[in-house]
């Protein structure tokens, strides 16, 4: 008994030692690890495929009313009938949620914003790795702050020893409540996005569909929308590795689709075809859909033969 009494405390400061370090340098690795990713992983571009051939290229550029250049590149995109947006810095077709950064020069699949923090574009190749970092960060700045309070609170009641030791008391908690609050605000900011399959540019212009902008077309759902950047497999979700689902250049919409196999086909083998602002599918909100498709389908036959394909108010995943 009289041993415990002499050792229980050392024993209890070690334990407490061991835990705050292993959570300590967990955390720390975790975001440099995301960090390193957010900043290192190059943004996704689209492909070859996007531009357009020689001949159509020739034909833009010397075009100069909007309504002839808009039919060049409908044609070259495989006669899709809504408006294609088209890069002239970089020379092709954006697909669905592609934007150009001015800072990085290049067009940015599923571009969110360019972030200066981490010198990098945010988009599809790196969205995962921004959250994961923005979380890390969270709790590393989280467990400073937590760890020092108790000697912050020593500082203003002159318990500390008096040595400069003491004002890096006071700065680091500074420091660490200080990030935490701005990246809190940020994170639950991008959360919010998340649930809402909206990227930042998004928020501040709606995509475009063919029934014209809708802020929530590319939203399935709070799961499935956090599955779209998280991936299917709940054990990568906290690593970062990409596992996002798609391509970055083709987008499940809430909307009513054809056939799956055939949207599969579509887009698989045809990425181009489906690009633009474009759905290669009828352009109406689900539950608009499904009403419509209750009481009469005819209404959907006005829209051109491949629309006469459309099944029930099925979902694309
Ligand atoms: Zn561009
Ligand atoms: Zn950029």
């Amino acid at each position: 008994n009289t041993k415990r009494t002499i050792y229980s405390p050392n024993f209890y400061l070690c334990f407490i030692a061991a835990v705050y370090l292993v959570v300590f340098h967990l955390s720390f690795f975790m975001f440099v690890w995301s960090y390193w990713k957010t900043i290192f992983t190059s943004p996704a571009s689209p492909t070859k495929e996007f531009c357009l051939s020689k001949a159509d290229k020739e034909q833009y550029e010397k075009e100069e009313r909007p309504e002839s250049q808009q039919e060049i590149l409908r044609r070259a995109n495989g006669g899709e009938k809504h408006k294609i947006k088209y890069c002239d810095r970089c020379q092709l077709i954006k697909p669905d949620r592609c934007h150009h950064c001015s800072a990085c020069d290049i067009c940015v699949l599923k571009m969110d914003h360019h972030c200066p923090w981490v010198n990098n574009c945010v988009g599809f190749s790196n969205y995962k790795f921004f959250l994961l970092f923005l979380m890390y960060s969270l709790l590393y700045c989280l467990f400073v702050a937590a760890t020092v309070l108790q000697y912050f609170i020593k500082f203003w009641t002159n318990e500390l020893p008096d040595t400069h030791a003491k004002f890096h008391v006071l700065f680091l908690f500074f420091v660490a409540a200080m990030f935490f609050i701005s990246i809190l605000s940020l994170f639950s900011y991008h959360c919010w996005l998340v649930g809402k399959n909206r990227s930042t540019i998004e928020t501040f212009r709606a995509p475009t569909f063919r029934n014209g902008p809708d802020k929530n077309g590319f939203s399935l759902g709070c799961s499935k929308n956090l599955r779209e950047v998280f991936g299917d497999e709940k054990k990568y979700w906290l690593i970062p590795i990409f596992t996002s689902l798609g391509d970055g250049c083709n987008f499940p919409t809430r909307l009513v689709i054809m056939d799956p196999e055939q949207l599969t086909v579509s887009s698989q083998n045809e990425p181009a075809k489906s690009s633009g602002a474009s759905q290669p599918f009828p352009a109406r909100p689900l539950s608009e859909s499904q009403n419509r498709l209750l009481t009469t389908d005819c209404q959907w036959v006005e829209s051109g033969p491949e629309e006469e394909n459309v099944k029930s108010g099925m979902r694309n995943r």
